[in-house]
């Protein structure tokens, strides 16, 4: 089974991608993510995506493609994967398709989590991460119990570079020339289920079982 999280930054794809690939027990692909390990290790990808990320620009489509198919390659996705962060342009949504009906596969189900442009600000601009396992938090909506530190595993948090007021902004702009269009792409797909990202994380995440096991009962 595969799936993608598709949103705007500070949708809440993150937290609830880790959540229901858990739950289902499938392999979480988060571009964003592999990006910042590559940044950390210092890897030759990590110095190609720094500046773009930095900026809250796009990495380039092949760099990205390249990526993402070499984390599909493992063996913990061969059951399925929750996309999250990619695809975010038309050429990497394509790629994709591509890749998986190469192993005889498709995108089952594309998960568009909604929130209103104000509430992202509000919640990019107040986040912080849990370094170790990534775990989101926000200084005023959900704080951690001890500041600076994550509940689940003790790591220590820190603000992403790229969620400055600039950056974020940036973002958000990438999001709706580039990514937005992906929203028609899967809606001709028959593939797009919107849910409504506003609230809190256990309803939203009620919200997305709900139609992923819709889908499910359908079949
Ligand atoms: P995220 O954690 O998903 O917000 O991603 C952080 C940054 O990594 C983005 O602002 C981009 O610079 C880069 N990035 C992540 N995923 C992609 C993607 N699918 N295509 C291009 N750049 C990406």
């Amino acid at each position: 089974m595969y799936i993608i999280f598709l949103g705007a930054p500070g949708a809440g794809k993150g937290t609830q991608a880790a959540a229901i690939a858990s739950d289902l027990n499938l392999a979480h692909v988060a571009s964003g993510d592999l990006f910042r390990k590559a940044l950390e290790q210092k890897t030759e990808l990590g110095l190609q995506a720094k500046s773009y990320m930095e900026k809250g620009l796009l990495v380039p489509d092949e760099v990205t493609i390249q990526m993402v198919m070499e984390r599909l390659a493992a063996p913990d996705c061969a059951r399925g994967a929750i996309f999250d962060g990619f695809p975010r342009t038309l050429p990497q949504a394509k790629a994709l398709d591509k890749a998986l009906a190469g192993r005889g596969a498709a995108i089952d189900q594309v998960i568009y989590i909604k929130v209103g442009e104000e509430e992202l600000l509000k919640r990019l601009s107040g986040r912080w991460i849990c370094r170790r396992c990534q775990t989101p938090y926000h200084e005023v909506t959900n704080p951690p119990k001890v500041r600076e530190k994550c509940d689940k595993c003790g790591g220590e948090l820190y603000q992403r570079a790229d969620d400055t007021v600039e950056a974020v902004k940036k973002r958000l702009q990438v999001y709706l020339a580039e990514t937005a269009p992906l929203i028609d792409y899967y809606t001709a797909a028959g593939k797009l289920f919107e849910v409504d990202g506003q609230g809190g994380v256990e309803e939203v995440r009620q919200r997305i079982a709900a139609v992923i096991s819709r889908q499910f009962i359908r079949r």
